[in-house]
């Protein structure tokens, strides 16, 4: 049985967040801890708990999330120069929200790895 995180509830506008994007399918709004000067989670509006999850029923949803990052990637100025898009899965992948997220990270250099 998946667990609720604030996740469903800022999908539900019942927490507070800074909403950048919401269709039928996902929702986009900025980290509340950005490590970048652009870092917006993407999410499936339909709780996911980890990518080990994944069903193929979830398909239009996860594709969403890429071409919604694309989206907000444009409109944030980062496109051209590049970012990271990152979902990080289970204790070892460094997952803490079990409501799987696209990290959209960008706005500086990363190098080439983010551990
Ligand atoms: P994870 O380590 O991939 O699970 O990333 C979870 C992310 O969620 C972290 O970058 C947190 O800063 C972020 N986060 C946790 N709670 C909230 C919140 O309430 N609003 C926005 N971001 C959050």
């Amino acid at each position: 049985m998946a667990v609720e995180t604030v996740f469903s509830q800022i999908i539900r506008r019942e927490a507070k967040a800074d909403i950048l994007f919401q269709d039928e399918l996902v929702t986009a709004f900025r980290d509340i801890r950005p490590r970048a000067p652009v870092h917006i989670l993407l999410v499936p509006n339909q709780l996911i708990p980890t990518v080990n999850d994944v069903e193929p029923q979830h398909e239009a949803a996860l594709g969403r999330l890429f071409t919604v990052a694309r989206k907000l990637a444009a409109e944030h100025g980062i496109a051209d120069k590049g970012y990271r898009l990152i979902m990080n899965c289970n204790a070892h992948g460094g997952q803490e929200v079990y409501h799987i997220h696209l990290h959209l990270v960008g706005g500086r250099s990363l190098g080439p790895m983010l551990c």
